[in-house]
């Protein structure tokens, strides 16, 4: 399974992390990057001229931990927050007080349900069950319920083994269109790349915007293009860079100025 779209060094790269990236995890702190890893997005980013973000659900805060020391154009939350080319971070606003409440209210659920994990992401809360996938219903009942109690403003984002409770009317396709609007992403063709459910808001801002979108894995999407896992992703973008499939090692050779076609 896979077929993705011939190389254009005229792109400006939108990539999800978990699943797209980097391979999922037991737990998201179990995630990690490697060298080769951090070496593909940097020559990715420099290849395009800056034009590269990466779109997630993680905060920008946990993006960042996970790429140190790279700090990147990101949009993290699903959008909520995002940092521009120029460094500057933006989050939209959000019911503060009554997330905190609600926060307090999941995290007491989570502590009764064995193998359930609770994350605070500060404007967004995550349950993830992918280890007690016997809580998952109850744990989207839960979620559903803290939106229902805090009534407009918020909503329930499902996704692979994670449900989210996060403020409504942002999500990874708005983040995208901001991108596209400034420099240096302004004029180029967008591409972006995902795996989940929440990645389907950036499938059609992409394809309304002519650009190439790229589901990872199976599963019904209104992306074009098709890629079978994370590690499909790597290679394909190691051959946009280097034109090989094989990772190079540093010191070997330069990225390739115009990338082969896979
Ligand atoms: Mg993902």
């Amino acid at each position: 399974m896979g077929t993705a779209p011939p190389f254009d060094a005229r792109w400006a790269w939108f990539l999800d992390i978990d699943g797209t990236l980097l391979d999922i995890a037991a737990i998201p702190s179990a995630v990690k990057t490697g060298p080769s890893d951090t070496r593909l997005v940097t020559g990715l980013y420099s290849e395009c001229r800056g034009a590269l973000a990466l779109i997630s659900g993680r905060s920008i805060e946990g993006i960042d931990k996970l790429f140190y020391p790279l700090r990147l154009p990101a949009a993290g939350q699903h959008g909520i927050e995002r940092r521009d080319a120029k460094g500057r971070v933006r989050r939209h606003p959000f019911p503060e007080d009554a997330m905190r409440r609600a926060a307090e209210e999941i995290r007491a659920f989570v502590e009764r349900h064995e193998g359930l994990l609770f994350e605070d992401k500060g404007a967004s809360l995550a349950v993830h069950y992918r280890l007690a996938p016997q809580y998952g219903a109850a744990a989207h009942a839960i979620l559903h319920k803290a939106a229902q109690h805090l009534g407009e403003g918020v909503e329930v984002q499902g996704g692979k083994m994670v449900v989210e409770l996060k403020p409504s009317g942002q999500d990874k396709g708005l983040a995208i269109q901001e991108f596209m609007k400034e420099p240096p992403f302004r004029g180029r063709v967008p591409v972006f790349l995902g795996d989940d459910l929440t990645d389907e808001d950036g499938f059609h801002v992409v394809n309304r915007l002519g650009g190439h979108s790229v589901k990872i894995g199976s599963g019904v999407t209104s992306a074009r293009w098709r890629l079978r896992d994370a590690a499909a992703v790597r290679r394909w973008l190691s051959e946009a860079l280097y034109g090989s499939t094989k990772d190079p090692s540093p010191g070997g050779r330069t990225p390739s100025p115009s990338p082969s076609r896979p």
